[in-house]
């Protein structure tokens, strides 16, 4: 069998909004591992504050490719791939067939469940890493959660209702806020599949009006990250990429 660390690491992008476009900036320019691009919206005017990739010429166009060709703008040698759709518990493993780490930054927290659920989810013997970032108003947080937990279900359990909250829409997103989390989740992303310590690396990171804040996660004994029974060859570090 073939040992999955010696595979290419491809990493997700989900959602190419105020998140998505300075982590996939991030990721580009870093230039080591080939980015797939999800996103099933298309660029509005009031997105470009913002999503600072996209023009005013690709208002009403599909998020995902005009992010993609904007990358190669910058990155000509970028492996890029783009997908379209919405990711939920039915589709995750499907839309992510092929990746094995994913920055979430969509604005929807049953798909940032969903993610956490695939990397904890991973066969044994099996991988997975993913940054899971979230902001709104002036504030924003993310997470690295890896197949070994601790999880995002060990911190919040269930997503909440949809009703519960705030939306850009209603609450506003400062620009420069959501730009900065997007960029340093994908940093904490990359640090940890390149074997390096990371604040966020099964910690919460939140960026608040007087910094950054760091609250570790304790692992939840009865959480289904801690059911899979190999965690110990998962905690091991990833290691250089290969
Ligand atoms: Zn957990």
């Amino acid at each position: 069998m073939t040992d999955p660390r010696l595979l290419p690491r491809t990493i997700a992008v989900l959602g190419c909004g105020g998140l998505g476009v300075p982590a996939a900036w991030t990721l580009a320019l870093d230039g080591r591992y080939p980015l797939v691009l999800i996103d099933d919206d298309c660029v509005e005017l009031s997105n470009l504050h913002r999503q600072v990739l996209y023009a005013t010429a690709e208002v009403g166009q599909p998020k995902a490719p005009a992010l993609a060709r904007a990358l190669l703008e910058v990155a000509p040698q970028l492996q890029v791939e783009v997908r379209q759709g919405r990711l939920g518990p039915a589709n995750a493993a499907a839309l992510l067939q092929g990746c094995d780490a994913v920055l979430e930054g969509t604005d929807d927290a049953v798909s940032k469940f969903a993610v956490n659920d695939w990397a904890v989810g991973a066969p044994a013997g099996v991988q997975r890493v993913a940054s899971i970032a979230a902001a709104i108003g002036r504030r924003g947080q993310w997470m690295v959660v890896r197949s070994a937990g601790p999880c995002y279900r060990c911190l919040f359990e269930e997503p909440p209702q949809p009703e519960s909250l705030a939306t850009c829409q209603i609450a506003g997103v400062l620009g420069p806020a959501v730009g900065q989390v997007g960029a340093l989740a994908a940093r904490s992303l990359l640090r940890v599949l390149a074997g390096e310590a990371d604040s966020a690396d099964g910690a919460l990171v939140r960026l608040q009006a007087r910094g950054l804040l760091r609250t570790p996660v304790a692992a939840a004994a009865a959480c289904r990250c801690q059911a899979r029974g190999d965690g110990a060859a998962d905690s091991e570090p990833w290691g250089q990429h290969v």
